[in-house]
């Protein structure tokens, strides 16, 4: 497929897309409360002509667009539709106008771009089979994504591969990135409660002492990073709130210490929270004391699979050239909920770039914005990827 031309024919319907963005920009709506976006994308489709479902995992929709050819398989591209809990710092004309509510990680660009590319589909679908664009709530915490998968999604709306995409402030304009296995960390937090009998800060003899038992933990806890994560894999672990006692004469009865863990391997994440476990109870049996451990998964590590990450590569390559894609990229420590789609689909996650000027914020900063420039870029990957699975020839 020329990509040159489809980009041409994308910028066409540019400025009509900005001024969606725009429009989503201003206002931000968060995990579940995405009514006003989900309504403007169902208005936008109704307007194309586009099929699509409400309803899944409440503000949820599925547009599917079938090719002029005939063809078994299908494929599912997702954008993430929600803001984020914040105050924006910019000043410009599309600020948000919802107090404390921002889009300060591009998900309205993702929506707009999507958008974007179904219109594209619907009117050249030069493909055989079935494209079902997702638009997804509840990206920033709230596992819309696993509540879409659990709510039906892939049973209503089958697809045989999955992608995704999210933008990338501080890589130049039109450059992706991405790699197959381990792309993005899990994000789990945890929550562990030491419990003693508390007592007299002069008579320690006649209690159990809780700061003895947390400063064994938190020692504890160091070594598990370094001596039973196998040197070349890699994991965080750290510790956010440590809350216990009242008074400098009382030995605090119960203390509570939070704090996260990250890795991009399920069984690296098993080790982190077994080990965790047992470091809490044996700390605080070294110190008659008792721990409870709460450790809750968050979402999972993203891991994109080879044949796909190939295809999505080539995607890319045809979008902006096969020296602006990275193929190989290192993974990081952010988690997105697209992981979720990925334990039940083979699929790829790309990270296109939107300006590497430091005007460009990163993710989730006051004074980020999402880069029009991206717009028709992103849009492009989306009809390409939809080239790559469903235009080959199959024998
Ligand atoms: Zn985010
Ligand atoms: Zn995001």
């Amino acid at each position: 497929m020329e990509m040159d031309r489809v980009l041409a024919q994308l910028r066409q319907h540019e400025p009509e897309m900005i001024a969606i963005r725009h429009d989503i920009h201003m206002h931000p709506e968060t995990s579940y409360e995405e009514f006003r976006t989900s309504q403007l994308v169902a208005d936008k489709l109704t307007e194309w002509g586009i099929d699509f479902e409400r309803g899944l995992a409440g503000t949820g929709l599925v547009a599917t667009i079938k090719g002029a050819r005939p063809g078994n398989r299908a494929i599912g591209l997702r954008a993430d539709m929600d803001a984020l809990n914040m105050v924006e710092s910019n000043t410009f004309a599309h600020a948000s106008t919802i107090p404390n509510k921002m889009h300060g990680c591009g998900h309205d660009g993702h929506t707009a771009m999507m958008l974007h590319a179904a219109r594209y589909l619907k009117n050249n679908p030069d493909f055989a089979g079935t494209v079902n664009c997702i638009f997804q709530p509840a990206e920033e915490g709230g596992a819309g994504g696993l509540r879409m998968i659990e709510e039906g999604l892939f049973e209503r709306f089958p697809c045989d591969t999955v992608y995704s995409l999210h933008n990338k402030p501080g890589l130049p304009v039109g450059k992706f990135v991405t790699r197959s296995g381990p792309q993005l960390a899990c994000a789990d937090s945890w929550t562990i409660t030491l419990v003693g009998t508390g007592g007299h800060g002069g008579a320690p003899e006649k209690s159990t002492d809780t700061t003895i038992a947390l400063a064994q933990f938190i020692l504890g806890m160091q070594t598990i990073i370094s001596r039973n994560i196998p040197a070349l894999e890699s994991a965080v672990l750290s510790i956010g709130t440590v809350h216990g006692g009242m008074s400098f004469n009382v030995m605090p009865s119960e203390i509570v210490v939070t704090g996260t863990t990250r890795c991009h391997k399920p069984e690296i994440r098993d080790l982190l929270e077994k080990r965790m476990t047992e470091i809490a109870h044996g700390a605080a049996a070294m110190s008659g004391c008792t721990a409870i451990v709460d450790y809750q998964r968050g979402y999972p590590p993203l891991i994109n699979t080879r044949a796909e990450t190939d295809k999505a590569i080539l995607a890319a390559a045809a979008v902006s050239g096969m020296d602006n894609v990275d193929g190989d990229n290192p993974p990081i420590n952010a988690a997105d909920d697209f992981a979720y789609m990925l334990q039940v689909r083979p699929g790829c996650n790309v990270m296109l770039g939107q300006g590497d000027d430091p005007k460009w914020k990163n993710n989730h900063m006051p004074g980020y914005d999402f880069n029009d420039e991206i717009i028709s870029i992103g849009a492009a990957y989306w009809v390409s990827i939809v080239d790559q699975e469903l235009n080959q020839p199959t024998d």
